[in-house]
């Protein structure tokens, strides 16, 4: 689809003067370094353990993360070390669970590890003469303490048993400030490495000592590429951030963003979705609070890293070839990489933007829906392909006013909206009492708990009703008496010489016979004008109601379950994503 170019120019030009940060439009496909929240906020630890992935390396190096992420090393074990467990400079007690251990701040009944020292006179250059020192004392360990190397003895609870430790023996007692972290070897309390770098500079492990080609380390239960960074934000627990380049980042997603047996295609076109998707959370900064870039969740993307045992929950060469055959690639539209928002399955259309979220359609031009003639091909492995969810009038009524709508009265009838790709975008809910409420998509799918906001009830829907709109539900113009534009959500121009251009309906303003100039709604283009959408509307009631439907997740641009679809149709993976968000290309 080609752009008018003025208009592609002043779309570059706003795209290029609002990207914050240092990451510009056009150092989009670095492989840049990304720093992945694993745990923060009410979920950061009081202890963070880290094992080797037995053959892809041995033994850890200690130091930070400098301000353009690289990893200045200050240490390191031996290669024998394969298990370390990282903890606040608090009181902590270890005790041994069966094969795990519990690490607490109060006495558990463990061993304690105190967070009194006795510091021994003199600084060293390096870690290795440091270390070589602590090495005279059985419970000595080298500690970093704000670019100072320094030999440490003991972990006592209190300063009073430090002191009586040291006697008149030679060295100081000490303690570290609140953001210090010890390294010890997980269940034990022996400190292999202490760490205060104030609230400028955090721990940094970077598994691995022999120089292993592919290294890998496991967390809480999956195995992760790359480094790891441990912050006592404002003095509190451990946040506990992974740090690996973009391309490594996405194959930590496209795995558990879609299933690792699907078709390269289409997990080629998922890499594409979650990079774009990705590049655009980096841009908003939502965690900095938490100093980093993504959280490994889904409100970023989930990120597993290589994955857990499971065979099925795990990256494979599969996935990962989607993500190198894609490198540095995204979605773009007029010059700016998409908001790739994506979901499991639209049941046969996605829908506009403007509609389920009320966005502006000239913010997201290519989330404008489409009718999607391949998902019904895999409707016998989409279990979400046809879905049912049955109340009673009276059940209705119930959950409803569970969330406090219609209290003291019952429902006595639905108005479904339908959009014109078919998807429902409004559910009034008429009362006995003759007062109603409204639904928008935004709460749809919670309120009446279905799964997406393409339904009908007790068999009505959108071919059964009556258009409120001036035009033809379908959007259909006939051009030049032959032709036919199809553009159900935007309007095109036609020049003098006959080319076709599409123009957003936020730019749109209509001139009457009488002269009068008026900006086109972009919400109610079809001519309602009631502050309600308009569309086909269907009312609905019984003494029951009977949801049918299909399609899972806000039915925003790809569909997963299309994307498979198209794939095993033979498009390739920059067809599924221009199919899906018209209008852009993958570069
Ligand atoms: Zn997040």
């Amino acid at each position: 689809m080609k752009k008018v170019f003025v208009r592609f120019a002043a779309l570059f030009l706003a795209a290029a003067i609002c990207v914050c940060g240092t990451w510009t439009v056009s150092a989009a496909s670095s492989n840049r370094m990304v720093r992945v929240g694993l745990a923060y906020g009410s979920g950061a630890l009081v202890n963070a353990n880290l094992e080797n992935n037995t053959g892809y390396g041995s033994g850890y190096r200690f130091g930070y993360y400098d301000d353009s992420l690289n990893f200045v090393e200050l240490g390191r074990t031996s290669q024998s070390q394969t298990a370390l467990t990282m903890i606040k400079t608090q009181n902590t007690w270890v005790l041994k669970n069966g094969s795990s251990y519990t690490y607490s701040n109060s006495d558990n009944g463990g061993s304690l590890i105190g967070c009194y020292h006795i510091q021994m006179p003199g600084s060293y250059s390096d870690y290795s003469s440091a270390s070589a020192a602590a090495a005279g004392y059985s419970d000595g360990f080298v500690a970093w303490i704000d670019g100072e190397y320094q030999v440490r003895t003991g972990a006592y609870a209190t300063k009073e048993d430090a002191q009586a430790a040291l006697g008149g023996g030679e060295g100081t007692v000490v303690g570290t400030s609140s953001y210090g972290v010890n390294v010890t070897a997980t269940g034990s309390t022996q400190i292999l490495f202490q760490f205060d770098g104030g609230s400028a500079r955090a721990l940094g492990i970077m598994p691995d000592v022999t120089g292993a080609g592919t290294v890998r380390t496991w967390f809480k239960g999956y195995r992760y590429y790359g480094g790891f960074r441990y912050e006592r934000i404002n003095g509190g627990n451990l946040t506990v951030v992974n740090i690996v380049d973009m391309e490594t980042y996405i194959k930590g997603v496209v795995p558990y963003e879609m299933s690792n047996s699907w078709p390269l295609e289409a997990l080629k076109a998922q890499a594409i979705c979650a990079r774009s998707y990705a590049y655009n959370n980096i841009q908003q900064n939502k965690h900095k609070s938490y100093h980093f870039d993504v959280c490994n969740t889904t409100d970023c993307q989930v990120y597993c890293g290589a994955g857990s045992n499971s065979s099925s929950y795990q990256a494979n060469a599969r996935t990962d070839q989607a993500v190198e055959a894609t490198a540095g690639q995204y979605g773009w539209y007029d010059g700016s990489v998409i908001e790739a928002y994506y979901s499991a399955s639209h049941g046969g259309a996605s829908e506009s933007v403007a509609n389920v979220w009320g966005s502006s359609l000239s913010t997201y031009p290519y989330l404008c829906g489409v009718t999607d003639p391949y998902e019904a091909d895999m409707a016998d492995k989409n279990s979400y392909s046809s879905w049912t969810v049955s109340y009673t009038t009276a059940q209705l009524t119930s959950r409803l006013q569970s969330k406090g709508y219609g209290v003291g009265t019952s429902v006595s009838s639905l108005t479904l909206t339908y959009s014109d790709l078919g998807n429902v975008i409004a559910v009034k809910v008429n009362f006995e009492n003759g007062k109603s409420n409204t639904f928008k998509p935004t709460t749809i799918r919670s309120v009446f708990g279905v799964s997406s906001i393409r339904f009908n009830v007790n068999g009505q829907g959108a071919g059964s009703g009556s258009s409120s709109g001036s035009g033809s539900a379908s959007g259909n113009l006939p051009v030049n008496g032959s032709g036919s534009l199809s553009d159900q959500d935007s309007y095109s121009v036609i020049s003098g010489s006959g080319s076709i251009s599409s123009v957003q309906r936020d730019d749109l303003y209509a001139i009457s016979g009488s002269g009068a100039v008026d900006k086109v709604d972009s919400q109610n283009s079809s001519g309602g004008g009631s502050g309600t959408p308009s569309g086909t509307t269907v009312q609905v009631s019984g003494s029951s109601y009977s949801f049918n439907g299909s399609g899972n997740g806000h039915q925003l641009g790809m569909s997963q379950w299309g994307a498979y679809a198209m794939a095993n149709r033979g498009y390739t993976y920059d067809e599924i994503i221009e199919f899906y968000y018209p209008g852009t290309y993958v570069k």
